[in-house]
């Protein structure tokens, strides 16, 4: 050991207030009873400690060694039973502050850091104990997966081809009770059910959705958001409220804000969700646009030089043939006031056979003339498998970003540790969490999805500090609009300091304001030495 420290005052020059009082405890006289002298075995051990904290240029053996002289002392042993000197303690204490290369003293690493880091790991305990159980990703089922996909491919007379093809998967999408009936066990009441609703409603799921639907599971959160149940009538009847024209302003263009719209592009979508907020654009039946609705829609955009970003949606964008994708962003990129687009699309989710190279090679041709994002609706982690991730990662290759726009249902992902593992879990697969919509109230054929509103701001507040912070997406209630619905962590403000609370812990911390008056004055920075 280098004798850096030789007196109390070099300890007190050289160290900080929490080492000097880890320091004291340890060095301070024990209440030693009778008969209570470390053992030959302790000793042993502790000297091979010391050794090492004193040999090694590592700051984790001089931690190991002060834990254990802590014990000791709690023990009622002393550390000149360990034939170390206060002096000792000293130099290894700056040892440790002068390997590190912060100069974290040993103090504050010891008796702050490490029960503070160790506090905050209780957190998220329940979360780690319950989240594989409770919510499980589609690559931690993918062996069921697949066994699934074997099991409906043969049912469905596909070869693994036609499997492996979006055209396979579309030729054979499952469209009535009757045929989801033969691939998933139902009871028979339920296949009633489903029958009453689709005779009004859209059902259409690829072979390959069906395949994450789990056996056995009588609510399987992927069954749920695909295959519609008779609440769906007996909520509202068979009438689906019409699209409000109040945000169309033309053909196929809805517009609530001055410098977004959407170009809805086409009416159809790979697989149907049950809670589809566009169900009025979704219709009854798959439409072709005509070359006369985009023009106009284009038209539309280019006389207004406010409209800066596009998304172009639907249904779902990816449903277009590539050489109208292609065509239509084209189209947009050449106008000047145009700076970015968004594609809106659940398909790589439902069918991520349809992410080619062509589609690849046409998104990356648009992104590089201006920033394009692939807006997608990911509910539950079980809609990740490998497949959808690689679908992912490949799109997150090509383009600006991808960004998951979830919906707050029921039985689906209406809890911490479901919503929590979603967003890691589409974090993981090269999607960044962008919104949870809480149900709407607009569509009443949903009303048994719908999730109170303040249960989805628990859950959302409840990320903050516990999960990275850009896998925690912004909650939303859509009413004309997308309002925010974030919690406020503001509770009161005097004296210009203000008082917040911490979500994760529900602490309050004060935090004072810029000052005021040195806000207003013009005069700073180089603006002071005008002449
Ligand atoms: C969601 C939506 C947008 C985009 O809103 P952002 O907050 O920018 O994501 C634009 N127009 C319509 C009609 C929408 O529904
Ligand atoms: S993908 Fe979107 S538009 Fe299509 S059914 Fe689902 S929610 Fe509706």
């Amino acid at each position: 050991m280098e004798p850096h420290i030789r007196s109390d005052q070099d300890c007190h020059n050289a160290l900080d207030q929490y080492t000097l009082e880890l320091i004291g405890k340890l060095t301070g006289d024990p209440p030693r009873e009778k008969g209570q002298v470390p053992t030959g075995a302790v000793k042993k051990e502790l000297s091979q400690l010391v050794e090492k904290a004193c040999k090694k240029n590592l700051t984790g053996p001089i931690i190991s060694l002060f834990q254990e002289l802590l014990k000791q002392r709690l023990a009622g042993n002393s550390i000149r039973d360990f034939g170390l000197t206060k002096m000792d303690l000293c130099n290894l204490a700056l040892k440790h502050q002068q390997i590190d290369e912060h100069m974290v003293s040993l103090g504050g690493r010891l008796t702050q850091a490490l029960p503070i880091a160790g506090k905050s790991n209780a957190r998220v305990e329940e979360y780690l104990a319950r989240k594989d159980t409770e919510a499980p990703s589609g690559i931690e089922l993918w062996p069921q997966i697949q066994e699934n996909g074997e099991r409906i491919r043969t049912k469905l007379n596909m070869s693994t081809n036609e499997w492996g093809s979006y055209k396979g998967q579309i030729r054979n999408c499952i469209n009535t009770a009757e045929e989801l009936a033969e691939l998933i066990d139902l009871p028979a009441e339920a296949v009633a059910s489903i029958g009453r609703v689709t005779k009004n409603f859209r059902m259409r799921l690829t072979p390959y959705y069906s395949s994450l639907i789990m056996p056995g599971n009588i609510n399987d959160p992927v069954m749920l958001q695909s295959v519609p149940t008779g609440e769906m009538v007996d909520n509202a009847g068979i009438e689906i409220p019409p699209v409000a024209a109040d945000h169309s302003p033309a053909r196929l263009i809805d517009q609530f804000y001055p410098r977004v719209v959407t170009i809805k592009a086409t009416n159809m979508c790979a697989m149907y969700c049950t809670h589809c907020l566009r169900i009025a654009h979704i219709g009854r039946k798959d439409k072709t646009y005509s070359w006369e609705a985009y023009g106009e829609a284009l038209e539309y955009i280019r006389n207004n030089e406010n409209i800066r970003d596009i998304l172009v949606t639907g249904g779902d964008a990816f449903v277009l043939p590539n050489s109208i994708l292609k065509w239509l962003l084209a189209q947009l990129d050449d106008i000047d006031h145009v700076k970015v687009k968004r594609l809106g699309t659940r398909i790589p989710v439902t069918a991520p056979m349809r992410i080619d190279d062509e589609l690849l090679d046409i998104i990356e041709e648009s992104n590089d003339r201006k920033p394009i994002r692939v807006v997608t609706q990911i509910n539950t982690a079980q809609e990740i498998t490998p497949l959808s991730r690689d679908a992912y990662r490949r799109l997150s290759k090509r383009s600006f970003t991808i960004l998951n726009q979830a919906v707050l249902l029921k039985g689906i992902n209406d809890s911490r540790v479901k919503m929590w593992k979603l967003c890691e879990t589409i974090h993981e697969a090269y999607v960044r969490p962008y919104y949870i919509f809480n149900c709407s109230y607009r569509n009443p054929q949903f009303k048994h999805f719908r999730v109170p509103l303040e249960v989805g701001r628990d859950i959302v507040e409840s990320m903050y500090g516990n999960i990275s912070g850009d896998a925690i997406p912004r909650y939303i209630a859509t009413a004309g609009g997308k309002i925010p619905l974030h919690r406020s962590n503001v509770i009161s403000f005097e004296d210009n300091e203000y008082i917040l609370r911490k979500p994760w812990s529900d602490t309050e911390v004060s935090y004072p304001d810029a000052d005021p008056d040195t806000y207003k004055t013009d005069s700073f920075a180089f603006a002071t030495y005008q002449s």
